[in-house]
C-alpha cells in the first residue's frame, strides 16, 4: 500500500514519504515481490550522533549530524554530506534511498547513502568548520571506508571539507585513505573532471532530451534555481551549447534578462559579492517567480519540494531537468504529467557527479589517474546510457520518465537482492 504525503509541522511535504511513495509507485509498476518492496522500501542503517565543537570563543556546541546507509547490496554505499541549517533525518534517509536508484540506474557498483548536520557553516570560521568536519568524519567513522560507504560533496560542502575528512580518516589508519571520500582535491586523489560533473551530467542530459522531444537547443531559454556546483557549471555549458540562459538564482535572490546571461560574468560577479543579486542589466526576481518564468526548460539546482502543488500549475517551462535532488514532489508531479511537462528525474539528470566519484574511487583504489577527456567520455558515455534507459522504459510501460528511470532502477537492485538472498 503506498505511503500517503504528510505536510510537516514546518508546511512542507516530508522528503521521506515523498521518496517512498516514488518507491511505492515503481514496485507497483514492477509488480515486485512483497518481501523485496518491504526490504527496499527502509534504509539499512541509520546512525545519528550528537557531537561537541571547540568553538573559537572557547565555549562548545554540541551539533546533531547523521548518515543513513539506504542499500548496500550493489556494493559499497555512496552519497554526499549536506551541511545546512535545515537538515533532518527525513531528509537525509530521502537522499540516500535516492543515491541508491541514482546508482542503479547508472549501473555503477555502489549502494545508496547521505549524511547531513544541521548546521550554518556560513556562520562558522575556517577552523570552526574544519574541527566540526574533523569530528563529525570521526563519529561517522564506525560506518565509512573505500569498501564500505565513501561520502562526497553535497550542498554546502566543498573538495577542503572533503580533504579533511580524508586526512582525518587517513589520521587513525596510519597510512593515507584516499578512497574514503571523492570530490577531493587534486593534490589528494582527487579525479580531473569531478568538481564540473553534475553540472557536465545536465548539460548532457539537456541535449539528450532535446533529441528525443525533437527540439532545437539554440535558442531554447533556460531558467536556472540554484547557482551553485551543480546549478552553475550545468548554466555555463548549457550556454555553450546554444540555450539562452534567461534566469538564475541563489538564497538571496534571482535575476533575469531577456537578452540571456553571461554566465561566466555572473559566476564572476557572485565570487565577488556571495550572489548573484545585483548583477548588471538584470531585473530581480524571486525564487517563486523563476520557477514560474517564461522559459523552455527549468532547471532547479538548490534544495527540495520547490516545485509544489501549489505552484506546479503555473510553471511554464515544458522541459524540467532535476539537477537537484528532490525538487519536485509528487503531487506536483503529476499536475506536470498532465501538462505534458517533460521531467528528467533527479536520478538521472544530476547523477554526473557519482559517475565521476566513481571514477575518482576507481582511480583511487588503483593509484592510477586518467585524464580529463577519458573521464569526460566515459561520463557522457554512461550518463547517456541511463536517459536512454529510462526513456525506453517509460515509453515501453506506457508511464512518464521518472517511473521508468525508476523500473530500470529497482528491477536492478530487487534482482541484486533476489540473488544474493536472505541472510542467514
Ligand atoms: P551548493 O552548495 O554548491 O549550491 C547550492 C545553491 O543553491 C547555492 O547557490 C545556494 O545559494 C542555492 N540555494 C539554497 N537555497 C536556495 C533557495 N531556497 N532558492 C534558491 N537557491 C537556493 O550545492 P550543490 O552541490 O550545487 O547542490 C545543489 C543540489 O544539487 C542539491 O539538491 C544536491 O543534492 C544536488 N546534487 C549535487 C551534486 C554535487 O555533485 N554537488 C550531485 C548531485 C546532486
Amino acid at each position: 500500500m503506498a505511503a500517503e504525503t504528510v505536510v510537516t509541522a514546518a508546511g512542507i511535504d516530508d522528503p521521506w514519504l515523498n521518496a517512498q511513495r516514488q518507491f511505492d509507485a515503481a514496485a507497483d509498476v514492477l509488480n515486485l515481490d512483497q518481501g523485496v518492496r518491504s526490504i527496499l522500501r527502509e534504509p539499512q542503517r541509520q546512525l545519528t550522533v550528537n557531537f561537541p565543537v571547540k568553538m573559537d570563543d572557547g565555549s562548545v556546541r554540541v551539533f546533531e549530524g547523521y548518515r543513513v546507509q539506504h542499500n548496500l547490496v550493489r556494493g559499497p554505499a555512496k552519497g554526499g554530506i549536506r551541511y545546512h541549517a535545515e537538515v533532518t533525518l527525513s531528509e537525509v534517509k530521502a537522499l540516500a534511498m535516492w543515491m541508491t536508484w541514482k546508482c542503479a540506474a547508472t549501473g555503477i557498483p555502489f549502494g545508496g547513502a547521505k549524511g547531513g548536520v544541521i548546521v550554518d557553516p556560513k556562520r562558522l570560521s575556517r577552523s570552526e568548520l574544519e574541527r566540526l568536519t574533523r569530528r563529525y568524519a570521526s563519529e561517522i567513522s564506525v560506518l565509512i571506508g573505500p569498501e564500505r560507504d565513501i561520502p562526497a560533496p553535497d550542498v554546502n560542502t566543498t573538495p577542503q571539507v572533503m580533504a579533511w575528512i580524508m586526512d582525518t580518516v587517513s589520521m587513525a589508519a596510519g597510512y593515507s585513505v584516499p578512497a574514503v571520500v571523492t570530490g577531493k582535491p587534486l593534490s589528494v586523489g582527487g579525479s580531473q573532471g569531478r568538481n564540473a560533473a553534475t553540472g557536465r551530467g545536465v548539460a548532457i542530459v539537456a541535449l539528450q532530451a532535446c533529441r528525443r522531444l525533437d527540439r532545437e537547443p539554440t535558442g531554447s531559454t533556460v531558467a536556472v534555481q540554484g547557482f551553485g556546483n551543480a546549478g552553475s557549471i550545468a548554466a555555463g555549458l548549457m550556454a555553450d551549447d546554444g540555450f539562452s540562459i534567461r534566469a538564475v538564482s541563489d538564497s538571496a535572490g534571482g535575476i533575469y534578462s531577456e537578452q540571456g546571461l553571461d554566465i561566466k560574468a555572473v559566476i564572476e560577479h557572485k565570487q565577488r559579492t556571495g550572489s548573484v543579486v545585483g548583477f548588471p542589466g538584470t531585473r530581480p526576481i524571486s525564487n517563486a517567480e523563476l520557477l514560474e518564468a517564461p522559459v523552455d526548460v527549468l532547471v532547479p539546482a538548490a534544495l527540495e519540494n520547490q516545485i509544489t502543488a501549489s505552484n506546479a500549475g503555473r510553471v511554464k517551462a515544458s522541459l524540467i531537468l532535476e539537477a537537484a535532488n528532490g525538487p519536485t514532489t509528487p503531487d506536483a508531479d503529476d499536475i506536470l504529467v498532465r501538462r505534458g511537462v517533460t521531467v528528467v528525474p533527479d536520478i538521472v539528470a544530476n547523477a554526473g557527479g557519482v559517475i565521476v566519484s566513481y571514477f575518482e574511487w576507481v582511480q583511487d583504489l588503483q593509484s592510477l589517474f586518467w585524464e580529463e577527456n577519458e573521464i569526460n567520455k566515459r561520463l557522457e558515455h554512461i550518463i547517456t546510457g541511463a536517459f536512454n534507459s529510462s526513456w525506453e522504459a517509460s515509453k515501453r510501460l506506457g508511464v512518464p520518465l521518472r517511473l521508468g528511470a525508476y523500473a530500470v532502477s529497482v528491477e536492478r537492485v530487487a534482482e541484486a537482492t533476489m540473488v544474493r538472498g536472505i541472510y542467514p
